[in-house]
């Protein structure tokens, strides 16, 4: 693959460049609520200068920006210290899902408030028995006249306290095969049958929440992709998860790894030569993330859709975040543990790495299988 970029590229990113120099993000506040009120303002100004939905195609308010386009996108907004817009999981999971599977009347009525950040949405899969093993959801939609009631709990689900719309996985069917039995359904959020409980982790934040769900009603019309269908669809969600952060990811990586040099630089601990091995063991790992990026870009332009790789890349990044906070706790020393230190806050938060967006466990079945080719697991 041509890793040079075009013309066209180069003009893209200095564009943005000069857009993001113009405007930018501001100083990020302490507070689970400020936060997220300034990434939602973040999401609005971005979609003011045409930059929220780069990927999405034209027709529904996007760039249609090609996929090189798109990786220079969230290149660059690590790369200017930028937070990911609010509606994250709208941008890159719900949306691309209704513009895959979504009805005419679902694609009007939906897209357009994820991009302006009007709507959030959150995506509601992972229960208390039902996290790795998606197809175990016990939640149920059952139907009456032109409606569905549901009952049961999730959990896990981030930025639920905010959102508008749920992506909800259900099970309608009980006596079919399990992965058969389950749809897909956009649920209203505000409404008397859903209860959302913050769940405080280990950071102190409340990124995610308890769903209790107990009677909520979910139109006919807000079935995505068919009914008994949803597993389908929710494949499309999860494989977008993968696909789109990576460029992100492994680009903040990047950022971390350069001021945790600078820090050993300039306490001493970079004459060590244990940690300089360390550190450029990092480095490595950083080019090998960005060149897996682009590799899995390729297979998008190849298959029309993310590949089995896209785990490869998602496991090698949270065990090297994992390795980089841990690494910038030795090097920074006690300060690091110290609450309220942005060093503390990585050694805390990468924790969740491992588990978020699919478990290393799971990756390393996929990898197995779908990559290596290998028997599966009994
Ligand atoms: C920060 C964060 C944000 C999240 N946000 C969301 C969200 O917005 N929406 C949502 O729906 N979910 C969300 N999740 C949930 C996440 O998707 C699940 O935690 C994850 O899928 C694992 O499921 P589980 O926690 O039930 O663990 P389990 O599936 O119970 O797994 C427990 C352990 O067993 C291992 N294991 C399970 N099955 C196998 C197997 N077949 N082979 C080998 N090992 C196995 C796992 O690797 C793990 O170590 C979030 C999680 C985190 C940490």
């Amino acid at each position: 693959m041509d890793l040079t970029f075009t013309e066209t590229e180069l003009a893209f990113r200095d564009e943005l460049r000069a857009w993001f120099e113009a405007n930018p993000p501001g100083e990020e506040p302490a507070g689970d609520d400020a936060h997220y009120a300034w990434a939602r303002d973040w999401q609005r100004r971005l979609h003011e200068g045409g930059w929220a939905g780069v990927h999405w195609p034209t027709e529904y308010g996007g760039r249609g920006a090609s996929l090189f386009e798109t990786a220079i996108f969230f290149e660059e907004l690590g790369r200017a210290n930028a937070p990911l817009p609010a509606n994250v999981l709208g941008l890159l999971l719900g949306g691309p899902t209704v513009m895959f599977w979504g009805t005419e009347a679902q694609k009007e009525r939906y897209l357009m408030p994820i991009l302006s950040a009007e709507e959030i949405w959150c995506q509601g899969f992972s229960e208390p028995d039902a996290g790795s093993d998606l197809a175990a959801v016990k939640t149920t939609a059952v139907k009456d006249g032109d409606e569905w009631v549901i009952h049961g709990q999730k959990v896990w689900t981030s930025g639920a306290q905010y959102s508008k719309w749920c992506m909800l996985v259900a099970r309608t069917d009980q006596d079919v095969p399990k992965h058969k039995g389950l749809t897909y359904f956009l649920m209203d959020m505000e409404q008397p049958g859903v209860e959302v409980r913050p769940l405080v982790q280990i950071t102190g934040e409340a990124e995610f929440n308890e769903l209790f769900i107990d009677g909520a009603r979910i139109p006919d019309e807000n079935v995505v992709g068919g009914v008994g269908n949803g597993w389908k669809v929710a494949l499309t969600t999860l494989m977008n998860e993968r696909a789109g952060l990576a460029f992100f990811l492994q680009v903040r990586m990047r950022q971390q790894l350069d001021k945790l040099i600078d820090v050993a630089a300039e306490n001493g601990a970079l004459d060590d030569p244990r940690i300089a091995d360390k550190l450029a063991d990092l480095h490595v790992r950083c080019e090998t993330l960005r060149l897996m990026a682009f590799k899995g870009l390729s297979t998008i332009e190849k298959y029309g859709q993310p590949g089995p790789e896209g785990s490869l890349a998602k496991w090698l990044w949270s065990e090297s975040n994992q390795q980089l906070a841990q690494l910038g706790a030795d090097i920074v020393g006690a300060d690091a543990l110290l609450d309220g230190t942005p060093w503390a806050y990585e050694l805390l938060r990468a924790r969740g790495n491992s588990i978020e967006g699919g478990t290393t466990e799971i990756l390393k079945n996929i990898v197995a299988e779908r990559v290596l080719a290998l028997p599966r697991a009994k």
